[in-house]
């Protein structure tokens, strides 16, 4: 196998931590296509030190590479954390004791952060505290770099690690395995540099666009017809709560399992990439309005624009489109007006 320029001869050791999360960014990754993820490693040259779902080695072995990791003596090129930092009770990290050492998990992964050469945030509770850090937050978890929408998070605002690069913040809930993989095979060609990830230190690679863009509920987008209940064909956002205007990730262009997204799935965005996600203060299908108009309008419109583009779209809403929106299957389908009849 040859490799591009700037790849290390030797392979990139990667060690992935599990903190307050679900596991299901893991699950997401085993569900990595085109090609499986055991290929994908291989290809960017990656040596997995330890990963719960994918190592073998026992309890005592796994021990040992950590142990190693967090005082120096075993490299790290690439630390991965899933899931939260967990800080309660009272900042002690007491919740989350690193299985047979009685040893807070918070220590561990600023031990291990302390060394390696690059960090990976995976998913969005280990990015900003996600899913975990919602409600009151009682078990005080927060993120590597970020806790919600303010820097500071275990590592510090401004913290960087050995190799220059802040947190990389693969942000999602969970996230696609795609962004993973492109992130490391960057990391393994030596081509991501902070001018590759955005405001968030998410890698541009998946945020450089609209969850809105590509999905297959466009055309309803454009002539204002909606769905009215989970399930029905027409556009989610004027009454259940969809955020794919505002949301950044390519989910509609990089199908999830090989064949599509939430909104093919027939559930609204919930902008799961941006921190404090979480939190949006009401239903995740609901839309809140005032005055009958979305109050998350999308990013760069004037709301002004918006309402009477909508306006005059609804105006203009095709019979078809109108009749559809509401229903889970098709009452009209498109004819050509050509044919006799139709
Ligand atoms: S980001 Fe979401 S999917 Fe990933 S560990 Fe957290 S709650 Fe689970
Ligand atoms: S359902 Fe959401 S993502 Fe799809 S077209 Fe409507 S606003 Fe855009």
């Amino acid at each position: 196998m040859t490799y591009p320029a700037g790849t290390p001869t030797r392979p990139l050791r990667l060690i992935w931590l599990q903190s307050g999360g679900c596991g299901g960014c893991t699950l997401s990754l085993l569900g990595q296509q085109e090609p499986d993820l055991v290929t994908a490693l291989r290809a960017a040259h990656v040596e997995v030190l330890w990963h719960p779902s994918l190592s073998e080695a026992t309890g005592a072995e796994a021990r040992a590479i950590l142990d190693a990791a967090a005082d120096g003596t075993q490299p790290v090129d690439i630390l991965c954390l899933e899931g939260s930092v967990i800080h309660g009770p009272n900042g002690t990290g007491g919740f989350h004791l690193m299985a047979g050492t009685g040893r807070p998990m918070r220590d561990m992964i600023g031990a291990i952060a302390a060394h390696a050469t690059h960090i990976i945030a995976v998913g969005s509770c280990a990015a900003f505290g996600g899913i975990t850090a919602g409600g009151g937050n009682a078990v005080e978890a927060g993120g590597l770099a970020y806790n919600g929408t303010r820097a500071g998070g275990l590592l510090g605002a401004g913290f960087r690690a050995r190799g220059g690069l802040p947190v990389i913040n693969i942000a999602g809930c969970p996230i696609h395995p795609g962004w993973f993989v492109d992130t490391i095979l960057q990391l393994a060609g030596g081509t991501l540099s902070a001018a590759d990830l955005d405001e968030w230190e998410r890698p541009l690679a998946y945020t450089s666009q609209l969850v809105h863009h590509g999905c297959a509920r466009n055309e309803y987008y454009e002539f204002k017809a909606s769905a009215e209940e989970l399930g029905d064909l027409g556009c989610m956002m004027e009454n259940l709560g969809c955020k794919g205007t505002q949301a950044r990730a390519d989910c509609n262009t990089r199908a999830w399992n090989g064949s599509g997204s939430c909104l093919t799935g027939g559930y609204p965005c919930i902008n799961c990439t941006a921190p404090g996600f979480e939190e949006p203060g009401h239903s995740f299908s609901a839309t809140p309005k005032i005055s009958g108009i979305p109050i998350g309008l999308p990013t760069d419109m004037p709301k002004a624009w918006f309402v009477a583009l909508a306006s005059l779209s609804k105006a203009a809403t095709p019979r078809r489109l109108k009749e559809n929106a509401a229903r889970p299957t098709p009452a009209i389908l498109p004819r050509d007006r050509r044919k006799e009849g139709a």
